[in-house]
């Protein structure tokens, strides 16, 4: 099935006892039985409920994987991947990971004993030199954020498969339309459902797909054994929100490629950052791995200020000033004191994250009005 049919159909079926097209949402705790032990394959809504089921099929489809699971945020799906490892394990994470992700092994998993270690990986032989007998994890985010550097995947996991290491590619900022890490060799893929495969900026949800049955089955046992599972409610909102991901994450990239050259021209704008210009180190990568460039474009002013930025990021009106991305909608924000706030100044400017750095999250709006709507903040500067 190609991906524009899987996302309609895979995982799903009309609801057996009513005909039902649509996955009801099955608002319920528990399941009768017949007699003990004698069920339809649902006992207690923890363990299994029919709308997260369809979910969690649609997702291993669309990722061409053996299993998907379910929890009820990114951040709590990450939390069941850092369950599997052991006191006196090593991660290699991505440097510029998302700041939660960082959090999340830094501040909680270190206290158990796991340990991150955070590197470049633009360089996948560097990658290969920190890896020790005790390495078990590697975890790759790419693109990036906010400086949308491209990682290489598949050398990276041919790297980690050579010396038996997990990997997982948090691939929230492409979605399964772009890139599709388990055909480039990860073990697990993570999504912040919150994002792209939501869509539409209402609903919080997180999920791991898998390459082989074996690894979800353990990843399943977490989920029910710790227990951050997403609502009914959630599953279907976020199945509704994937039967147009393809549609809308093409229109947003095209919009993105668009205002990225609006930009790239603009006397007012300085380093514009986007993986589809030839000119940016690692084209060729994306080119490789992605099939378009997303639709996240970030961008710095030629005059370094933060009152400069501040300007921008007051004066526009279609683009909405808040964190996330990956909605219908268009948002912009400013690392520097939003996302990023708690990384020290001088590490945030050696990788480029400068006072005035902007992101824009593209939406499937008109990309001449997203134009007209920066034109307009930058007038008055
Ligand atoms: C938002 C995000 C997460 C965390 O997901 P939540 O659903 O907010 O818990 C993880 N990784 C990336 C890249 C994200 O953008």
């Amino acid at each position: 099935m190609k991906f524009a049919t899987k996302v309609i159909h895979a995982g799903i079926e009309p609801d057996p006892s009513t005909g039902a097209i649509m996955t009801p949402i099955f608002q319920t705790s528990t399941y009768v039985q017949k007699t003990p032990g004698n069920h339809q394959g649902f006992e207690y809504a923890r363990t299994q409920n029919p709308t997260r089921t369809a979910l969690e099929k649609n997702l291993a489809a669309l990722e061409n994987g053996a299993l998907g699971t379910c929890f009820s945020s990114g951040l709590a799906a990450m939390d069941a991947v850092l369950k599997l490892l052991n006191p006196g394990d090593e991660i290699i994470a991505t440097n510029d990971l998302y700041g939660g992700s960082y959090r999340l092994i830094t501040k909680i998993y270190e206290r158990f004993g796991v340990k991150g270690k955070f590197i470049d990986m633009n360089d996948p032989e560097e990658v290969a030199k920190q890896i020790t007998p005790k390495t078990k994890l590697i975890w790759i985010e790419t693109p990036t954020n906010p400086m949308l550097k491209i990682i290489d995947i598949e050398a990276i996991c041919t790297i980690a498969k050579e010396k038996g290491i997990w990997t997982c590619v948090d691939n929230t900022f492409a979605s399964p339309y772009l890139q599709t890490p388990l055909d480039l060799g990860a073990d697990m893929v993570l999504h912040s459902a919150t994002k792209y495969l939501g869509g539409h900026s209402d609903v919080v949800l997180g999920a791991v797909i898998t390459k082989t049955q074996e690894l979800g089955d353990q990843l399943r046992y977490i989920q029910n054994a710790a227990g951050a599972v997403p609502g009914p409610q959630d599953c279907f909102l976020v199945l509704r929100g994937i039967k147009t991901l393809h549609l809308r994450v093409e229109r947003a990239c095209k919009n993105a490629k668009k205002i990225a050259k609006y930009l790239d021209r603009h006397p007012k704008v300085g380093k514009v950052y986007y993986p589809g210009f030839k000119s940016h180190p690692n084209h060729d990568i994306a080119k490789k791995q992605m099939r378009h460039f997303g639709a996240m474009v970030s961008f710095d002013m030629s005059e370094d200020s933060f009152e400069i930025a501040n300007k921008v990021l007051s004066n526009t009106h279609l683009f909405s000033l808040a964190e996330s991305l990956g909605g219908v909608e268009s948002l912009i924000g400013h690392p520097a004191s939003m996302t990023h706030a708690s990384i020290p100044k001088e590490e945030r400017l050696k990788v480029g994250l400068t006072d005035s750095l902007i992101r824009l999250s593209i939406g499937v709006e008109d990309a001449d009005d997203l134009i007209d709507d920066l034109e307009q903040a930058f007038v008055n500067l």
